[in-house]
């Protein structure tokens, strides 16, 4: 008796060449309604599910192969004479090979599938073929993917029978498969159906291998990019790469940061910025302009800089972003004179990303490791109130000043704790990421910006992404000239900062919101 395959697939690609190889080796091919009718274009000769377990394909294809004439087939021990006795008894012919691939339900999601859509498109006879064939992989063979179609035939055709490490590799790949595929569907079908005060992210959370990276942070280290099962076209993940080497794991970090810090402006923008911190933000009417302004920023740190233009780059920006070394820019897209001559530069990644969809981005759960565990957070992206600020010093702001302090509490927010920022309303002057100490950031940031020429420091303003926890902060400050700030409050020193501000002159708001970033 020749042996038997069973083929149902949702995604037809190359079944053909598959089905006709197996047949030339002599197999049986059962099929269903779909793949049945594509091998029988092919003049494939195949059986027909029903015919094997005398039952009709119904209810719109819920039930085809959930017969125990099938799951016998896939689940009898070939090497248990109980087993062989009761396929016997029942007439149950073994089935050695399974080529399943099931419906396309993170495409159907991905292209907007309604909620009744998405329910038909839940796989149920297709996963059961494969978990049974694979638990009983000791005799079958089964394939979920069609890159194993190749290794499959070479091994049929040389022994006959595939190796049974190869059927441990396919099976331990089934369940891989399986379990993402109805991670998928949990992580979907949850948040349809939210349970309140529980967040969708605690409960399901589905991950997929995008791409093995070259090595992780240093080169002693190994690393992969995973893309979420659900992704946002508005990231690193689901960006295009025109140009240039493949991105690296530091890379992807600071891309993703500085996407993160241009989905908060409207305006023309231009981010620049060096392990994950912004180096130059730059704020204008027009793209080129704002490249200016986000250079003249920090002409020294943006070398070898990761950018972000959120306007169309344009040949003379091109011109001017393309003598100097960067790594990354990205931008939604690129003019036909200026991606030639980015193009030029061997070492520059040219990628483009949706930004249409950047609102859409902010519901992405934030994913951060630690040694045994995850944590998760959705973002910091709150839609701030500046009206609702208060000035907690004698003087108020001017508009101008208060045009800048809104420009600063957004870009502060992007900075690494202790985070401090000089900026005017249109640039950053001086970033002080990351120190253990707030008045270690403060130090950083005023010395940087005292270097900018007076007119760039013309009612420059600094923004600060958590209260003072004392008042030497503001002497330093106070000494640099600068006249407003902007930040929460809510220290316990409250009273003794706003006091020195009003010694010196200066005008505080505070926010009422901390903008963290560890
Ligand atoms: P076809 O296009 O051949 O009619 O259908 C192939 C698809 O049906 C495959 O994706 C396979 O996973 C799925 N499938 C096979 N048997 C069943 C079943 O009994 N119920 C459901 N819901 N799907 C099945």
């Amino acid at each position: 008796m020749s042996k038997r395959a069973l083929i149902s697939v949702s995604d037809k690609t190359g079944i053909v060449e598959l089905a006709q190889k197996i047949h030339e080796l002599g197999w049986e091919i059962i099929s269903t309604g779909g793949t049945k009718a594509s091998l029988d274009q092919a003049e494939i000769p195949n059986i027909a599910i029903d015919e094997v377990t005398g039952f009709p394909e119904m209810m719109d294809g819920r039930v085809k192969t959930l017969h125990p004439l099938i799951h016998g087939a896939l689940l009898g021990r070939r090497d248990l004479p109980t087993h062989q006795e009761a396929m016997k008894e029942h007439g149950i012919q073994p089935i050695d090979l399974v080529v399943v691939n099931l419906y396309p339900f993170k495409e159907t999601l991905l292209a907007g599938g309604n909620q009744a859509e998405m329910i038909e498109k839940i796989d149920i006879g297709g996963p059961s073929m494969l978990r049974s064939a694979a638990k009983n992989h000791a005799a079958v063979t089964v394939v979920c993917d069609p890159s194993d179609y190749e290794k499959v035939l070479t091994q049929l055709a040389e022994n006959g029978e595939t190796s049974l490490a190869f059927r441990q590799q396919l099976a331990a790949k089934v369940f891989r498969h399986t379990a993402s595929y109805d991670a998928l569907i949990a992580q979907y079908l949850t948040s349809e159906f939210p349970v309140e005060d529980e967040k969708p992210e605690k409960l399901t959370l589905t991950y997929e291998l995008k791409q093995g990276m070259r090595y992780g942070e240093n080169p002693q280290q190994s690393a992969d990019f995973y893309e979420s099962g659900l992704p946002t076209q508005y990231s690193i993940a689901q960006s295009q790469q025109l140009h240039g080497k493949a991105l690296s794991y530091n890379n992807v970090r600071d891309a993703d940061a500085a996407l993160q810090i241009a989905r908060d402006f409207d305006a023309p923008t231009v981010v620049a910025l060096k392990h994950m911190n912004p180096c130059g933000i730059g704020t204008a009417a027009d793209i080129e302009q704002a490249w200016d302004y986000a250079y003249e920023a920090d002409p020294v740190s943006i070398f070898g800089g990761i950018i972000v233009l959120n306007r169309e780059v344009n040949l003379a920006t091109a011109q001017k972003m393309s003598k100097i070394f960067l790594e990354i820019i990205i931008a939604p897209s690129y003019s036909t004179e200026a991606l030639e001559v980015l193009s030029k530069k061997k070492n520059i990644r040219l990628l483009t990303v949706d930004f249409s969809e950047k609102e859409h981005s902010k519901i992405e759960p934030l994913v951060t490791g630690v040694l045994g565990g995850l944590l998760v957070q959705n973002q910091d992206v709150i839609t701030e109130h500046p009206e609702e600020w208060t000035t907690a010093t004698k003087v108020s702001p001017t508009e101008d000043q208060m045009t800048a302090l809104k420009f600063a509490w957004k870009a502060v927010k992007f900075v690494k704790s202790n985070g401090i920022i000089v900026t005017n309303s249109h640039q950053t002057l001086g970033v002080g990421p990351g120190q253990t100490n707030r008045v270690g950031s403060v130090k950083i940031a005023l010395e940087a910006a005292a270097e900018k020429s007076p007119e760039m420091q013309e009612n420059s303003v600094l923004g600060s992404d958590a209260f003072f926890p004392f008042a030497d902060n503001i002497d330093e400050i106070a000494k640099a000239g600068i006249k407003a700030i902007v930040q929460p409050g809510g220290s316990v020193r409250d009273q003794e900062v706003i006091d020195a501000c009003d010694k010196y002159g200066i005008a505080m708001v505070f926010t009422g919101l901390r903008h963290f970033r560890h």
